[in-house]
């Protein structure tokens, strides 16, 4: 016997006691399980209580016949298998016995082999029909999960037949293409695709392939159904073929596939490209794309034998606006800057920003060098008008140097540096303008370059030497202090004044060891003069702003004054308005502790940089030192007298000393004389001396200025 059923419970009914147990007696030999019922209403009792497999069953009966309990058995949907056991010959009690459910008809009196049989043939078709019932629930149950499967899978699963008609498609259509199922089974694929991606689609949509040469991970872009969306979507797709018993190839019948939606993760790559190869402030193009342009650029101009211009652009006075005024107002003037600056291109133009206050800019096809000048001019003519930014009017002119393909180099690399040298030299010779890069620019950038080893060779070899320039009181014409100026003897290049090598020096960083050089010096120098007792007033000495930034500023001169054990009131530094500028608060502090240690702060070169008076009330300035410039150049020379008056004015409103510098003649002693400044400096008293002249001077110690007034 089977063993989902085993041991069925058999139910025999049947009024005729005999027969009754006879068939009760025959199923127990036979090892089936059985119980009996004498009448139709014990038989609908006995049902209710138990279930039963099979039910042998009497159709005569007195009372509730077999027909009835049928017909009951029916109504209550009982899951059992009934052979009917009668006398009644009668066709029609057969049939309507089977009509009624039965499974089978057994005729009184039967064989045992027979009952046997209809009993084994009733229970075997009951397991049939329990395993067939099974497995279809399995099969709905598994169809439901794939069909669950489909639609609840996040990507868009479609299958197309052989013309291209859409066959099939998940829920997914709806919420992710914004079409419902119906409006795309029967569509042509094609009508859903962005034109533009129509030539990838029918490759990719459409594929014929199978396996693992099947087209993957294409993008199409389909716009959205209902709104105004244009998804992209990454298409995987297979063939779908026939199979044949045939050697014939198997015949193509459509394509099967699944497409995932990355819009938002093509949005983001997007992002991340645009990030790299832009600048986040203007937006233009940074560095990495222009160099790809231009290398573009150059295979183009060489192979269709054109020009290319390359230009190098700096704003000449952007520092100054963002230490002045703050970055905020920086930021903006450069976002502006960018502005005008792409009002100045023609088409296919590629305008970056290097960094800072540095943008390139390329043509890359010119016929001519006017050309280049002509699209310069432009420029430089733009950036004559002032920028409106925050309430400022800030006028920031612009250094162009420009390098052209083939003329000033052929290679990347070559270009950008002969236009940045260009651009250095159109800066050198007085800003707002724009140069043409040329050979000899060159030379005088291999010459920086020599100068610079130069520079640090004679710091080892002590090539530098300090002179003194005595400042004079004009109350008593008597010297009362001097300016330390450096001089470098090179034996290559001879004696050299500081402006030929300062701003190399200042460029380079090469002013901070020179700067302690002349420190030291000078702390020698005074410590000579002290034990001979001709120290002057006060000695002061050019500080650049790079060697005050420097960390150790203040701790070297507190051990110079140890070392050679001089009182900080000797020394008055100069620095320049500009240095204000920079890092204000930090500089503020070490002004303050120097002042605290009786250092004088002199202001040199004022009235040529941006410095206002609201820095002169904030920073701990003792000394103003008129630029010499300011000094009136003939006599009625009004412009510069109203400045030096201005000037003076301001000082002596402030209790600052003045010190005028650069004094040659006469009359600008005189006029000095009148407005009161309190010393003076210049040719007119004495040239800059070297220490031993100095000293001799210090001897003598005549009145140089007495005699002018
Ligand atoms: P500065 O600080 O304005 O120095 C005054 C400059 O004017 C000196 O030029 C001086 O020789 C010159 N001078 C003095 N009297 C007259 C005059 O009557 N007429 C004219 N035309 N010029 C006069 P120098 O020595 O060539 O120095 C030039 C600049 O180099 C200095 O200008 C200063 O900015 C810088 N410098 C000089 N020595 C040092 C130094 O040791 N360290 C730093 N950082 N800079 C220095
Ligand atoms: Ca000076
Ligand atoms: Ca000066």
């Amino acid at each position: 016997m089977n063993a989902v059923l085993e041991q069925p419970m058999i139910l025999v009914v049947d009024d005729e006691v005999h027969l009754r147990n006879s068939l009760s007696s025959i199923l127990n030999i036979h090892g089936y399980t059985s119980s009996t019922a004498d009448s139709g209403e014990t038989a609908l009792e006995v049902l209710q209580g138990r279930h039963f497999e099979l039910i042998l069953l009497d159709l005569c009966m007195p009372g509730v016949d077999g027909h009835q309990v049928m017909r009951w058995i029916a109504d209550h949907q009982l899951d059992t298998c009934i052979v009917v056991v009668s006398g009644d010959v009668s066709i029609d009690s057969a049939i309507s016995a089977l009509r009624h459910g039965a499974c089978d008809y057994l005729k009184k009196p039967y064989e045992t082999e027979e009952l046997l049989l209809k009993i084994e043939n009733a229970l075997s078709r009951r397991r049939l029909e329990k395993e067939h019932r099974a497995i279809n629930l399995q099969l709905k149950a598994s169809e439901r999960w794939y069909r669950y499967m489909v639609n609840s899978s996040p990507d868009f699963i479609y299958t197309l037949d052989a013309d291209g008609v859409c066959t099939f498609c998940n829920d997914r259509a709806q919420s992710l293409l914004g079409y419902s199922r119906e409006a795309i089974i029967g569509r042509h694929f094609s009508s859903f695709i962005h034109t533009e991606d129509l030539e990838a689609a029918r490759y990719v949509i459409r594929e014929r392939r199978a396996g693992d040469r099947a087209a993957s991970n294409v993008e199409i872009r389909i716009p959205h159904g209902t709104n105004s969306t244009l998804l992209t979507l990454e298409f995987n797709s297979f063939g779908i073929y026939e199979e044949s018993d045939t050697d014939a190839p198997p015949k193509y019948i459509g394509t099967y596939g699944v497409a995932k939606d990355v819009t938002e993760k093509k949005k983001t790559t997007e992002l991340i490209m645009y990030q790299a190869y832009h600048d986040q402030l203007t937006g233009l193009g940074n560095r990495k794309l222009f160099k790809d342009h231009l290398e573009l650029g150059i295979a183009q101009a060489r192979r269709y034998q054109h020009k290319l211009a390359l230009m190098f652009l700096d704003l000449d006075r952007f520092k100054v606006v963002n230490d002045t005024l703050g970055h905020v107002v920086g930021d903006l003037l450069l976002i502006e800057v960018a502005a005008r600056l792409r009002n100045c291109l023609r088409e296919g133009d590629t305008l970056a920003r290097q960094g800072g206050d540095e943008f390139t800019l390329l043509l890359p096809q010119i016929n001519h060098r006017d050309n280049a000048i002509c699209a310069a001019e432009k420029i430089i003519k733009e950036f004559g008008v002032p920028f409106q930014i925050d309430g400022h009017e800030l006028y920031v002119p612009m250094s162009i140097g420009i390098a052209l393909y083939p003329d000033h180099g052929d290679s990347m690399d070559t270009l950008i540096k002969n236009a940045d040298i260009a651009m250095y030299d159109s800066k050198a010779k007085g800003r707002n303008r724009y140069q043409m890069y040329a050979s000899s620019m060159s030379i005088s950038f291999d010459e920086r370059f020599s100068l610079e080893i130069q520079m640090h060779k004679a710091l080892e070899k002590e090539e530098f030497l300090v002179v003194y320039q005595p400042q004079i009181n004009m109350l008593t014409g008597k010297i009362s202090g001097m300016e330390a100026l450096v001089r470098w003897a090179s034996p290559l290049r001879g004696y050299m004044a500081p402006m030929e090598f300062i701003p190399l020096a200042e460029e380079t960083g090469l002013i901070i060891p020179i700067g302690e050089f002349v420190l030291k010096s000078v702390f020698q120098q005074a410590k000579l003069w002290k034990q001979v007792g001709l120290l002057p007033q006060r000695i002061a000495v050019n500080i650049s702003s790079r060697h005050l930034e420097q960390d150790g500023f203040v701790d070297f001169i507190t051990c110079l004054l140890q070392e050679y054990d001089l009182s900080g009131s000797l020394f008055e530094i100069e620095i320049t308005e500009n240095t204000l500028l920079n890092d204000g608060d930090h500089i503020i502090e070490k002004l303050r502790t120097l002042s605290g240690m009786g250092i004088k702060i002199a202001l040199d070169d004022f009235g040529t940089g941006y410095s206002s008076l609201g820095y002169l009330k904030k920073f701990p300035i003792d000394t103003i030192k008129i630029d010499q410039s300011f000094m009136p150049r003939f006599a009625g020379d009004s412009d510069n007298e109203s400045i030096v008056t201005a000037i003076c004015t301001l000082a002596q409103g402030l209790h600052i000393k003045l010190i005028a510098e650069g004094v040659e003649k006469a009359d600008q002693y005189q006029l000095l004389h009148t407005l009161n400044c309190n010393e003076a400096q210049g040719f007119l008293f004495c040239k800059p001396l070297a220490s031993q002249d100095i000293t001799d001077l210090l001897i003598k110690d005549p009145p140089l200025g007495a005699c002018w007034v």
